[in-house]
């Protein structure tokens, strides 16, 4: 399937340019299993690569140029954007294009001579939808740009790159989770990281295997005030931390939660927003030794109490996702909870495969019962990260 999916988007690429790409390369969106809000907390988190992914047709050139273009974007123009690398500079750009042209960007600041490149990109990983299409775009076009300039970073470098590149080319404040998700997941298992230190293990996750599936529930709904909320629930975090006189949450022992609750008094928010990321950081360990005990049925239950927390504690759910959850819950499933930033975006069902179709229809009911957007449902399959399709 690869094979015919690079194909095709080398065959875009000589359209577009006129002479065959050098390479082909894709990297995936991804689905955080547990570990929600803890990585600005320097905590842990567990995502797994989707079988969507980003592509991209690319071939280096010398000339300073750097030629973009996505098949999925139609900007009227449907036109291919034109720019000198050395002309790239952080909040130059408000479109699609920063995000390719950051990772550039991004790769010269740190002194690696990239001197120009030809890029097609098309993907299948829906934007938007909480399962990080930015971080597989950028990824993918890091990772050519490694290939073909034979730069030897390791993928946690590449990474860290594409985060600086979003932080600040584009000016968006995310984490190191999706970039790494991108660049390390391996097909049949999710990524236990640690974002303090960037340790990282593979934890295995064959779901069918086992006679279960993960599904997504993407609820198509974005609430309007969701980046505020973000910005809130991070200062909240950080004066958590800094009341309970730690570098960050992290460093808040779960053994040592009542006493730290106790000792925040009657902020009320704040008690709220810390015991959120402890028990949070706590679930993922939890997850991790459940999954390498070849327990997986159990891990639902964990999934559920982490919505819980996400709902009531850190407040950033809302009618749609609770929806998918207790739908869900109710038709059988093992665990739900709703995944990524909330407001909107994404939940995430564990249920055996038996149970799936009774279970995604009941959900699609309770949507167009309650008048919602008809939710997007499909089955997420551990898969492989970044990689070299041709
Ligand atoms: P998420 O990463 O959760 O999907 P973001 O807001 O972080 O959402 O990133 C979405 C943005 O990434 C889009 O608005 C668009 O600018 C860019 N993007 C994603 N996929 C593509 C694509 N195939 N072609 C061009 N731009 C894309
Ligand atoms: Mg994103």
């Amino acid at each position: 399937m690869s094979e015919a999916v690079a194909g095709a988007v080398a065959e875009r690429f000589t359209q577009l340019y006129g002479a065959g790409p050098e390479g082909v390369w894709a990297a995936p969106g991804r689905v955080n299993l547990i570990g929600e809000h803890t990585d600005y907390n320097d905590g842990f988190v567990m995502p797994f690569a989707l079988p969507h992914t980003a592509v991209a047709a690319v071939s280096r050139r010398d000339d300073g140029v750097l030629r973009l273009h996505s098949a999925d974007v139609d900007d009227g123009a449907g036109g291919v954007a034109e720019l000198r690398v050395a002309d790239l500079a952080p909040g130059t750009d408000r479109g699609w294009t920063a995000y390719p042209a950051g990772v550039v960007w991004a790769l010269r600041e740190a002194g690696h001579e990239v001197t120009g490149a030809d890029i097609h990109l098309a993907s299948t990983v829906p934007a938007g939808a909480g399962l990080s299409s930015s971080a597989a775009l950028e990824i993918v076009v890091a990772l050519a740009l490694n290939d073909l300039y034979g730069l030897g970073l390791r993928g946690w470098q590449l990474a860290r790159l594409c985060q600086r590149a979003e932080n600040v080319y584009v000016g968006a404040p995310v984490g190191i989770m999706d970039q790494t998700a991108a660049a390390c997941c391996e097909a049949g298992h999710a990524l236990f990281l640690d974002t303090r230190d960037l340790s990282q293990r593979q934890i295995p996750f064959d779901l069918a295997a086992e006679g279960m599936r993960l599904l997504v529930v993407d609820t198509r709904v974005k609430h309007a005030h969701s980046e505020g909320e973000y910005g809130k629930r991070r200062a909240g975090c950080e004066k958590g931390a800094a009341l309970l006189g730690v570098d960050a949450l992290r460093d808040v022992p779960y053994a040592g939660l009542d006493e730290a609750l106790e000792r925040l008094g009657d902020d009320e928010e704040v008690r709220r927003l810390v015991r959120h990321v402890v028990t949070e950081d706590e679930r993922v360990e939890r997850v991790v030794s459940l999954l390498e005990a070849g327990d997986t049925a159990a891990i639902g239950p964990v999934l559920t109490e982490g919505h819980v927390s996400l709902r009531d504690d850190f407040r950033i759910s809302c009618r749609e996702l609770d929806l998918v959850v207790d739908t869900a819950l109710a038709a059988g499933a093992l665990g739900a909870r709703m995944t990524g930033g909330g407001f909107g975006g994404s939940a995430i069902v564990l249920a055996r495969t038996a149970d799936v179709d009774t279970l995604t229809k009941a959900v699609q009911e309770a949507f167009a019962q309650a008048g919602l957007t008809a939710p997007r449902v499909f089955e997420a399959v551990p898969s492989a990260g970044a990689r070299r399709l041709a």
